[in-house]
């Protein structure tokens, strides 16, 4: 089992076309992949009533409640939620690096993801930052000359960005922190279980 994966996509993320219907709270929780599992589903599709139907859907698996948020314009309604951590597209744009800033400011742990696939300059993001190793996109450029400068200045984690069962998994963003020599940061202690009510 993995000791955790807190970048998860499930059929919340309704306009997201690589979501399949398969992909629900309720399989994730019985393939039970990760120690700690945490669900961030596109913030676009969470307004109102909806976020508060995932909050509770999240909570009843012991899930821990996250967002992605892809377009900066979001970023006010993220802060107004009682999001456990946030999980940020940051691109190389001054208002996305000041939005990255006001998300750590206000002391909920903000994840960099996949930062070479859209683009951001690692050197102009608040060491409080937690860089994301993605399975879905590292592979993809050269990982290794992105990465290696920034090993001492900010903490990483590991995630699958599982848009569909078979993605649950972290097999090449592992070996890419094996190659680099990353320790991974435990964002949560204990899994939450489930409420037996
Ligand atoms: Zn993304
Ligand atoms: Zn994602």
């Amino acid at each position: 089992m993995l000791p955790q994966d807190l970048h998860i996509h499930t059929v919340f993320s309704t306009g997201d076309s690589s979501v399949v219907p398969e992909q629900t709270l309720e399989l994730i929780a019985a393939v039970g992949h990760a120690e700690i599992t945490g669900i961030s589903d596109h913030i676009e599709y969470l307004s109102g009533s909806i976020f508060d139907s995932y909050a509770a859907a999240l909570k009843e698996q012991g899930f821990r409640l996250g967002a992605e948020i892809v377009n900066k314009n979001d970023v006010d309604y993220a802060l107004e939620l009682p999001l456990e951590y946030r999980v940020f597209h940051c691109y190389d744009d001054q208002k996305c690096y000041k939005a990255a800033q006001r998300m750590v400011d206000s002391g909920t742990p903000l994840i960099i993801a996949h930062p070479m696939a859209v683009g951001t300059n690692l050197s102009r993001i608040p060491p409080e930052c937690i860089v994301e190793i993605n399975n879905r996109y590292v592979w993809r450029n050269d990982w290794d000359s992105f990465y290696t400068p920034w090993m001492d200045r900010f903490n990483f984690i590991f995630s699958s960005d599982a848009h569909q069962p078979n993605w649950l998994n972290q097999n090449v963003a592992r070996y890419v922190g094996a190659q680099l020599g990353i320790r991974e940061t435990l964002l949560f202690g204990e899994r939450k279980k489930k409420s037996v009510a």
